[in-house]
Formats: C-alpha cells, sequence, structure tokens
C-alpha cells in the first residue's frame, strides 16, 4: 500500500483522508494541535462548549454528497436542524429584520423595505440559483490545473450568465435600491473575504444557498461534524497522530520522501499539505521547492482576521437569535479598515453566535453561549489593551440595541486574535478565513493544488482551490484526492 502522509485535521484534510483510505491508501494525518477540526476545533469550559471557528452550516447538499461518497449520511453522525428565521440583522435601535426561512416568507419581508423588491428578488434568485448548480456540478470540483478545465461545454455555454467579470456590488444594486437590502445581499460575500466591489457576481451563488437553501444547525454545535468526519476517517483506516508539528518536509532531487516531527523522521510515498499553504512552503520547504515567494505572498489579497470573544453568561439575554448581525455601524468604513487602510477598526460591524438559543446542551440551564465576532485586517499589533477596548465596546452596543448589558452575567470569557491564529494553525499575517476569493484569486488562478517541481507533494485547504468555508475546505480535500490517485503510479 502506498503511504500518505496528510499535514493537518482541518475539514480539507479530514476529507482527502477518507477519499484515499477508501481508495486502499494507507493515511496518516499529523495535527499539531491535540485535537481534530483546525479552526473548527471546540471547547468545554464552565459547563459552556465553544464552538471556535465556524457556525453557519450553508449548503447541506456538499455535506450529504460527502458523505454519501462512503455510503454514508449527515443523519448517521449529527442531527441537523434549520434556523427559523435565518438570522437577525440589527441596523438600529428601533429598525431589525429577522430573516424568514423560505423565499415566500422573504418575499414580503424585502416588500416591506423596498417596494418591487419582491419580485426583484426572485429574478435574482433565479440566477443565483443557476450560478450555484453550475459551479457546484462543474466549476468547483475542478482542480485548477489547466485553462482547458473552464473550456468545459456547460461552464462556457453559461459563462455570460455567470457574471464573473462583474463586481457584485454593482450586479446588487442593479435590483434593489434600499441600501438595506444590498446590505443584506452582500453580507454571505463576507465569507469570501473581499470587499463587494472586488468580488465576482458569480457569487451571488452565496445567496442562493443563505435564503433558498438555508441556514441550518448540527444539534451539539458545529465540532459535531468535524467528530463525524473523524469517526469516518478511522472507519476507513485512517491513523490520527496529534501533537505532532511537521516541522520539515526531506525532499531529494524531485521527490518528498518524508516528514520530520517532533524530532524523528517518517518516511511517505506522498504527502498532501492541508496546513496554511504560505506556512508550508516558506517553514517546511528548502527555498528552491516553494511554488511561489514571500513577495507573491505580500501581494495576495488575504482574506480578514477576526477577533472573537468566548462568553458564558449566568442568564438569558434577550433581543438576539441564534445568530445576529449587528449592522448598526457603516460598513464601508469598516471594509476600508479591512483592506484600504488595514487598522483596528473605529466602528466595526459585528456578528453575535448564541447556539444556546437552538441547543440546550451546550451551554449550562438558564445560561447563555455567546460568540462575538468582529472581522478585523489580518497583521495588526494583537494586544490585550487591545482586545479589551473592543470587548467594551461590544458591550456597550449590545447595551445599546438590545436594553441589556450583559457585563455583569459574565461568568467565562476568553479573547481570540492574530496572535492565537499564528499559534494555533500557522497562520499567514494572522488570517482567520485563508486567501479572498476575488477575481484574480478565484478558480486556476488560486495557489496551485500540485507543487510544480515535487512531484508527489500536493496542497489543499482554504489558500488554494476552490477558496475558504467549510463546504469549499471539503470538496478541496476531495479535489486533491482525487487528483492523487488519479495520477497514482506515473508521480
Ligand atoms: C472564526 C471563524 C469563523 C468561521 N465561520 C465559518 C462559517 O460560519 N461557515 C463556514 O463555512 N466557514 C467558516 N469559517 C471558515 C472555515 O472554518 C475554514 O474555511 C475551514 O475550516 C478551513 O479548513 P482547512 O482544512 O482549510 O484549514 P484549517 O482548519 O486551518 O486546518 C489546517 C490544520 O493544519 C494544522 N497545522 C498547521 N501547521 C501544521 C504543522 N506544521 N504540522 C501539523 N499540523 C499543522 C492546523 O493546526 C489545523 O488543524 C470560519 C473560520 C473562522 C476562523
Amino acid at each position: 500500500m502506498s503511504r500518505v502522509a496528510i499535514i493537518g485535521s482541518g475539514f480539507s484534510g479530514l476529507s482527502a483522508s477518507c477519499f484515499l483510505a477508501a481508495a486502499g491508501f494507507e493515511v496518516t494525518i499529523f495535527e499539531k494541535n491535540e485535537t481534530p477540526g483546525g479552526r473548527a476545533r471546540s471547547f468545554d469550559n464552565h459547563g459552556f462548549t465553544f464552538d471556535m471557528g465556524p457556525s453557519w452550516y450553508w449548503m447541506p447538499a456538499v455535506f450529504e454528497k460527502f458523505f454519501g461518497h462512503f455510503n454514508k449520511k449527515p443523519s448517521d453522525y449529527y442531527e441537523l436542524v434549520r434556523l427559523d428565521p435565518s438570522y437577525r440583522i440589527i441596523f438600529n435601535v428601533n429598525e431589525r429584520y429577522d430573516i424568514p426561512a423560505g423565499v415566500e416568507k422573504l418575499k414580503e419581508t424585502f416588500e416591506g423595505i423596498e417596494r418591487g423588491s419582491g419580485d426583484q428578488l426572485m429574478r435574482f434568485l433565479d440566477e443565483a440559483k443557476f450560478k450555484y448548480e453550475i459551479s457546484f456540478e462543474n466549476l468547483i470540483y475542478f482542480p485548477g490545473l489547466k485553462v482547458t478545465e473552464l473550456l468545459d461545454a456547460h461552464v462556457v455555454k453559461a459563462l455570460f450568465r455567470l457574471h464573473v467579470f462583474q463586481p457584485i456590488r454593482s450586479y446588487i444594486k442593479k435590483f434593489f435600491n434600499d441600501p438595506r437590502l444590498i446590505q443584506l445581499l452582500e453580507f454571505p460575500v463576507l465569507f469570501l473575504g473581499a470587499k463587494p466591489e472586488r468580488t465576482p457576481a458569480l457569487y451571488s451563488l452565496m445567496n442562493y444557498a443563505d435564503m433558498a437553501l438555508g441556514t441550518w444547525y448540527p444539534l451539539g454545535g458545529f465540532n459535531q461534524i468535524v467528530n463525524a468526519m473523524t469517526s469516518l476517517a478511522k472507519s476507513l483506516g485512517v491513523g490520527f497522530s496529534f501533537n505532532s508539528c511537521v516541522q520539515n518536509i526531506q525532499i531529494e532531487s524531485d521527490h518528498a520522501k518524508g516528514i520530520w516531527v517532533n524530532g524523528a523522521f517518517h518516511p511517505f510515498d506522498y504527502i498532501i499539505a492541508s496546513a496554511d499553504y504560505h506556512h508550508v512552503e516558506q517553514d517546511l520547504l528548502p527555498s528552491g521547492q516553494r511554488n511561489y515567494s514571500k513577495s507573491y505572498w505580500n501581494k495576495k489579497l488575504m482574506a480578514p482576521s477576526c477577533l472573537i470573544f468566548y462568553i458564558g453568561t449566568n442568564k438569558k439575554i434577550e433581543g438576539l437569535l441564534h445568530h445576529t448581525l449587528f449592522f448598526d455601524e457603516d460598513f464601508n468604513q469598516h471594509a476600508k479598515e479591512i483592506y484600504d487602510h488595514p487598522q483596528w477598526p473605529s466602528a466595526p460591524q459585528f456578528y453575535v453566535s448564541c447556539p444556546s438559543k437552538t441547543d440546550r446542551s451546550v451551554a449550562p440551564a438558564d445560561c447563555e453561549n455567546l460568540m462575538i465576532l468582529i472581522p478585523v485586517a489580518t497583521d495588526l499589533e494583537d494586544t490585550e489593551q487591545t482586545r479589551e477596548r473592543y470587548f467594551h465596546m461590544a458591550m456597550e452596543r449590545i447595551k445599546r440595541l438590545t436594553g441589556q448589558d450583559i457585563r455583569s452575567h459574565v461568568v467565562y470569557k476568553k479573547s481570540y486574535a492574530h496572535r492565537d491564529f499564528a499559534t494555533d494553525y500557522n497562520a499567514f499575517k494572522g488570517n482567520a478565513y485563508g486567501m479572498a476569493n476575488t477575481l484574480f484569486q478565484t478558480a486556476n488562478l488560486r495557489p496551485s493544488i500540485i507543487n510544480k517541481s515535487v512531484r508527489n507533494l500536493f496542497y489543499t485547504g482554504q489558500l488554494t482551490i476552490p477558496g475558504p468555508g467549510v463546504p469549499p475546505a471539503i470538496i478541496s480535500g476531495q479535489v486533491v484526492a482525487t487528483h492523487l490517485i488519479k495520477t497514482h503510479g506515473n508521480l
């Protein structure tokens, strides 16, 4: 059996491991942390279970398709519930909207904000559905290695309807005038890590995922998906080595011979790096074997980092739903401070996840489990004083907008930002979401899944194709594993 080492146990590494093990490879995952899941790990404290990263379960079909490859279903591992309302947006004290599950009800919400926008929403979502289907049946599973992949008959025929060359901001404005609707429709694009002016309108497919396919939640927390994939991988024979930070990939000529971990050498036939691409290239490989130089990385637009607070309170908090977006400050100013003039934001928008609204198991009785997430620029000086300043800013805003000061009810609090992303995941510039999906950082223009000079070394994860997010990370693992399986024997 050919032996494969996978560096990192995030969604991309777990996904790749399952496909390779099922195809008969002997697979071992080396993970620097003590538990699997990467950015989607969780931790328990004071009776609370906090998901550390992802909280929005979108595109359930991607998860079904993944487990389906192994004759399993998500429900074999976890119970999903659809949230209704999907989420709440707070624009100011007197103005908040609950986004209902289901397009018909949503149409009414739109109509209440702007006359005629209900029908426009239907047209907008029809186009978004088309893009979603073309992308998820074709584009997103391409390995991004040859331009000819993009000449696929379906994609070529659809090119004009995919709006690849139009920014999503101007595209949305063709349908809607009200700034609140525009902001609501721009919100899912933020997952892709760039400003709406720089994100292709192709990604209105995210609006279809949000509004038509729905926002779901795995009971027990997002980490249930990590547990599910880890348990599937183990059942397929994948070995796990935790607390195992890979220090070096040993290369001889154009071949990777194995990896060094905690001072010991482990020989392998193939290596798949699912840790952050920049770290793998710059820290684990000799300079002559890297695909990309330091200056390449410095020119790339990284998706933002974020400042997070994991908070447990000893009482229920009114005014919040499972997902609440605080859009009471100017998004354009916030975006400028993330992308154009990177600095700590003057008045950021933020997001609060409160899974205890849906799931009693993640907090003690009558308590609330909160994650406050503030998107910020990468590479900022990250000090305790700065974090504390933003904690009080968020608390003041929550007090003003929900009428409750929760500070005296906080029984657990932990902050997380750049320093932690860099220490825990070797994240370039402390990024949270990898590399942004702009026009020039999409599909074949993203860092390649193959190493161009080391024939048996591959890459997967949110810095390569197709991009940031849990569904893309799962697909990324599948794509690289499929490529290795196909080319195995010729390498
Ligand atoms: C705060 C936050 C919120 C998010 N919210 C959402 C959301 O709601 N919905 C959504 O779809 N997506 C969300 N995302 C994005 C999503 O979590 C990521 O895109 C996805 O989890 C990335 O998976 P990955 O496998 O590419 O990388 P990672 O999860 O980072 O996995 C890489 C692994 O490699 C390990 N590693 C690094 N260096 C080494 C080394 N030298 N040796 C061994 N191991 C190493 C790391 O420890 C890590 O476990 C969020 C991300 C963050 C950070």
